[in-house]
């Protein structure tokens, strides 16, 4: 996952997991001197939520003396979540999650770049990914199997290389760590959690894994042995620039800006 020399960007929300990664991974390059850290926050602009979280996740750079960026979605698109959602409730479009994902995801990608990273770690566990596997089949779109894995490497110089620590970890454990080093993090759930469809599979699996302990990594397992297989299916795809902001995709359009085309929201810092 990670080399003596790398320069890692480690996507820090402010809640339990990211924390917790933030100070496993500064524990373990202190003892690797040319590798680097830093980390970056997204302030998607929910009122109410993401403020606290920032100021944790500030707190907890300053504590370990790690280097602190953080990016929001108005200076990058132009609008908060909280506006895009206004405007997706009026044309009845995709959930708050939904959205609020995807420019994440560029947004984190577009920093680690150009914070000179070469790494991108993010805190996705065990239970994360388990629901990302089900909802990939959920949605009919097994095909974005092949890329739930821990270490995504990247060849081209736009996409930062992906590295998930925390990939096979349960959440129940990551939490724990954060108690028992009395890490402080944020508590509170975003406002709009309860719409996603994610939060109804989280709670099923929480469900199944109390009463069969031990299913959530054999859910991950089953998946991990057919990824091979799925690859061989989507081997060829090429990556080619999105028409609107250059980032890589595999259409003329990323799935930032077609979201973001979708609501009119045409104002944007790649759109100029
Ligand atoms: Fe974004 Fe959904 Fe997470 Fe809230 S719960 S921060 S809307 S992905
Ligand atoms: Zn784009």
């Amino acid at each position: 996952m990670l080399r003596p020399n790398d320069r890692i960007a480690v996507a820090v929300s402010g809640g339990k997991d990211s924390v917790s990664l933030l100070h496993i991974l500064h524990r373990i390059e202190k003892r690797f001197p040319r590798a680097q850290l830093i980390a970056i926050s997204v302030d998607e602009g929910i009122r109410g939520y993401r403020e606290e979280a920032l100021k944790i996740a500030h707190e907890n750079c300053r504590r370990l003396g790690v280097e602190h960026v953080t990016v929001s979605f108005d200076e990058l698109y132009g609008e908060s979540l909280d506006s895009i959602i206004r405007r997706s409730r009026s044309h009845g479009k995709l959930t708050p999650c939904a959205y609020c994902g995807v420019l994440r995801r560029k947004a984190l990608n577009t920093t680690a770049r150009e914070t000179g990273s070469n790494k991108l770690a993010t805190a996705h566990n065990l239970d994360d990914e388990v629901q990302t596997m089900l909802l990939n089949v959920v949605h009919g779109d097994p095909w974005r199997l092949a890329r739930v894995e821990p270490v995504l490497t990247s060849e081209h110089l736009k996409l930062v290389s992906r590295v998930k620590p925390l990939f096979s970890v349960p959440e129940v454990e990551t939490a724990l760590y954060a108690y028992l080093m009395e890490i402080r993090f944020q508590t509170v759930p975003c406002p709009y959690v309860s719409e996603s469809l994610r939060n109804d599979i989280r709670t099923v699996l929480n469900g199944l894994e109390v009463k069969h302990p031990g299913m959530k990594l054999t859910v991950l397992r089953s998946f991990e042995r057919i990824r091979s297989a799925l690859k061989e299916k989507i081997e060829g795809v090429q990556l080619r620039e999105c028409e609107v902001c250059g980032e890589l995709t595999v259409g003329s359009l990323c799935r930032s800006c077609l979201s973001l085309m979708d609501l009119g929201v045409v104002k944007s810092k790649q759109q100029g």
